[in-house]
């Protein structure tokens, strides 16, 4: 399915909207419609549930998006957290070196080059420019990419500080503070689900690569020489939860990182890859971060980052394994293997959003036959029924429009209100993907619904 294709449909439905749309849009930035918000709530819904809710080891955790500024000198993100950037001389346009070299030929991976490396590769393969055609590269240059502003009122270097470029940060600071008030024993692991920055260079492939993201990270914090047992638990977790939202098998791969590619601190990483439109790219990323993290921040804050092993009467610094998602990496692969349109028995297509059911903005519809005579029960299974699902009420066009708009959104159930529930408290229920319709008492919809949309 081609990505242009998926944009107008996210567009059209009322999913996703251009960013400052009236005027004239801010370049990589998108606003989440009616839908498009319910679904990442849900998709945020899903992973807290499987991975904390359902999970005995983890907690959740919220730390804040501005953070002391000594907490990036400390992680390395202030000197060590660039991208390459070159300039086309004859256009003026930038680009990440790196890109430019793994779009000529994705076999390459320039993890690790220098930036001589990198200006040499282009100038040898003649790489143009994308834009303009011309070989004219700038010398390159580390760029950081973590967002400035300012504290307070005064606008100078004192008071500068950072958006947060990822939330696990946030959860290292506070390792001692969860772990004392929750009285937890290693293994334990935090959750966190917030807003990142990153001040990319070259962002792009719709809501894939944007400078403002969303992110679901978990810390898993456990003992010396046991992180990568750990580290397989989590990964297989992560499989089973694609998997269990609907993404399908063959659009899943992997990649483990080799020496070349492995950051510093990391013994293991391996990246699950989703079939995109434009081929298989990063969905979830797994690292094993040794103890890395925790080591830095006692050296930077001087405070003593080591947990007491009552058992053994150890005292060590816990290893950490860090399963990291990106919201709208996975909502873009939901809806793209979701989205189909199928040829019906009559020889007309309908447009059909195939969703997991928990995903669906709309668990239920619920519709009037005839406006004007079923309208006030229909409110009334409304009024009932929202108390307990999310529902989407509605009167317009005949009932056959009704359903197809259900089915092009995505909502798994619609229930019908006519002349039989006037008579005796019975409903229609018509379900998304088989158009099969079955009959319920008005009193027992709830439970059903419940039942059939559950993750
Ligand atoms: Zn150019």
């Amino acid at each position: 399915m081609k990505l242009e294709k998926i944009v107008s449909y996210l567009k059209q439905t009322g999913y996703v909207f251009q960013g400052s749309e009236i005027y004239g849009g801010l370049a990589n930035t998108f606003d989440y419609g009616p839908l498009g918000s319910l679904l990442k709530d849900n998709l945020k819904r899903a992973w807290k549930k499987r991975f904390i809710t359902e999970s005995k080891y983890n907690v959740l955790f919220d730390s804040s998006i501005l953070l002391n500024k000594e907490v990036w000198q400390a992680s390395g993100h202030l000197a060590g957290f660039n991208d390459p950037l070159t300039e086309c001389l004859s256009c003026n346009n930038r680009f990440r070196a790196d890109h430019l070299i793994t779009n000529y030929d994705n076999s390459i991976n320039c993890d690790g080059w220098s930036n001589e490396k990198l200006l040499e590769f282009l100038n040898d393969k003649k790489i143009a420019c994308p834009v303009c055609g011309k070989l004219k590269w700038s010398e390159i240059r580390q760029f950081n990419l973590m967002f400035k502003t300012n504290q307070g009122v005064i606008d100078n270097e004192a008071n500068l500080v950072y958006l947060r470029p990822e939330t696990a940060q946030g959860i290292f600071i506070n390792f001692k503070n969860i772990q004392r008030t929750t009285r937890r024993k290693l293994p334990f692991g935090v959750g966190q689900v917030g807003k990142a920055f990153r001040n990319e260079i070259t962002p792009g492939n719709f809501i894939f690569r944007t400078r403002e993201f969303e992110q679901l990270e978990l810390e898993f914090f456990c003992q010396p020489q046991t992180e990568l047992k750990w580290f397989d638990y989590w990964l297989e977790e992560m499989k089973r939860f694609l998997v269990d939202l609907g993404l399908k098998k063959e659009n899943i791969s992997y990649h483990e990182h080799n020496e070349e590619e492995l950051s510093h601190y990391s013994n293991k990483t391996i990246d699950i890859l989703y079939n995109y439109p434009w081929g298989f790219d990063e969905l979830w990323g797994i690292a094993s971060r040794t103890d890395f993290d925790l080591k830095a921040h006692e050296v930077h804050s001087g405070v003593d980052m080591t947990y007491l092993d009552n058992e053994t009467n150890e005292k060590y610094h816990p290893y950490v394994v860090e399963p990291s998602l990106g919201v709208e990496r996975l909502f873009l692969a939901v809806i793209k293997d979701s989205l189909t349109e199928e040829t019906l028995p009559d020889g007309t297509t309908r447009e059909l959003l195939k969703i997991h059911p928990f995903l669906a903005p709309y668990q239920v519809a619920v519709f009037p036959l005839i406006r004007k005579r079923h309208q006030a029960k229909a409110e009334a299974v409304y009024e009932l029924l929202s108390k307990e699902l999310s529902v989407l009420y509605d009167e317009t066009q005949t009932i056959g429009k009704r359903y197809r708009r259900q089915d092009q959104i995505g909502t798994p159930f619609a229930v019908t209100i006519d002349d039989e529930t006037l008579a005796n408290e019975t409903v229609t229920v018509r379900e998304r993907d088989t158009m099969e319709q079955i009959t319920l008492k008005i009193d027992e919809v709830a439970s059903y619904i419940k039942l059939k949309t559950k993750f």
